[in-house]
């Protein structure tokens, strides 16, 4: 029988993921599909469990279900645990399994696809918000010289680097005012066309400035772009973070750069 996948959210039309698993199965040879369900938002665990009994073996999760996700979860990877929420649902006789790939994901696009070395280098962390705090370990096991969060609401960002520890250093935007290897956007502003008040000191030539966001260019790209950085838009985390999950559910790792490319025509 053809095993079934699905992405909860809400909005949820504006998904790609049933495009990359779709690609990622026709690719591997799995025999399995892959739906966008979009659950009311005082019904994501109704939702879950309707899919659950329709035969559904795993799922993605997004906004703004990925905290309720996390609670739903009867056990939890060690990487959920640490990120609070979960992106990923795999059900099995044992119950159901969050997980959550968001930061392997930044960590395999920045480091395989953009050949960012991450070792040594002085890492700035823009936001304090779900997708912030589930990069920040995989971000650290890769050994930076520094790590520091910088959010609008300083008080959240001292909370993660007090929560995370290893040397990570909180601050409001205009105190991070000296040079860069790599500056990560997570904050929501892109969503909204803003700008966090940043420094233009952050960036150099040898700067790498990375939007989470994916589909069309924002201003915080424009602004590093006019200081020199280099950048990279939250597509190839997008499709890396489905290339992990697709492995928890299947255990064959789909070849992601076909997909990205693919996606960006
Ligand atoms: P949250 O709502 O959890 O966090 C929002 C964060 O953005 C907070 O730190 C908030 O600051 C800050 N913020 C919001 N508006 C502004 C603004 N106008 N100026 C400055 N800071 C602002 O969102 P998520 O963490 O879930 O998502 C953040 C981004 O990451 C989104 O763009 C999302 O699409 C993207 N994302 C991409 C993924 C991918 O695969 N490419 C995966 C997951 C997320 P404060 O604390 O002060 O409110």
């Amino acid at each position: 029988m053809t095993d079934r996948y699905a992405v909860f959210g809400h909005p949820i039309a504006h998904s790609k993921s049933p495009q990359i698993h779709t690609a990622f199965a026709r690719q591997t040879g799995q025999d399995m599909t892959y739906e966008a369900i979009l659950a009311p938002l005082d019904g994501f665990a109704e939702s879950v469990a309707a899919f659950i009994a329709a035969g559904g073996r795993g799922a993605n999760v997004t906004v703004p279900f990925k905290e309720e996700a996390f609670r739903l979860a009867s056990r939890l990877s060690p990487r959920a645990q640490r990120a609070g929420a979960v992106n990923t649902l795999m059900f099995d006789a044992d119950g159901i399994l969050g997980d959550n790939t968001d930061g392997a994901g930044l960590v395999a696009d920045l480091t395989r696809n953009l050949l960012c070395t991450i070792v040594g280098k002085r890492v700035l962390l823009l936001g304090a918000g779900g997708a912030a705090r589930g990069v920040i370990e995989p971000l650290l096991d890769q050994q930076p010289a520094a790590l520091v969060i910088a959010n609008r609401t300083v008080s959240r960002a001292e909370e993660l680097a007090e929560l995370f520890g290893r040397g990570v250093r909180a601050c409001s935007f205009d105190a991070a005012d000296t040079p860069f290897d790599l500056v990560i956007n997570a904050t929501a502003a892109s969503l909204a066309g803003d700008l966090p008040p940043l420094s233009p000191r952050v960036f150099t030539p040898d700067t790498l400035a990375y939007d989470m966001m994916y589909g069309r260019d924002t201003p915080f790209l424009d602004f590093a772009r006019t200081h020199g950085a280099r950048t990279a838009d939250g597509l190839g985390m997008l499709v890396e973070q489905a290339a992990e999950a697709f492995y928890l559910w299947r255990g064959v790792r789909p070849d992601t750069a076909p997909v990205i490319a693919s996606l960006r025509t």
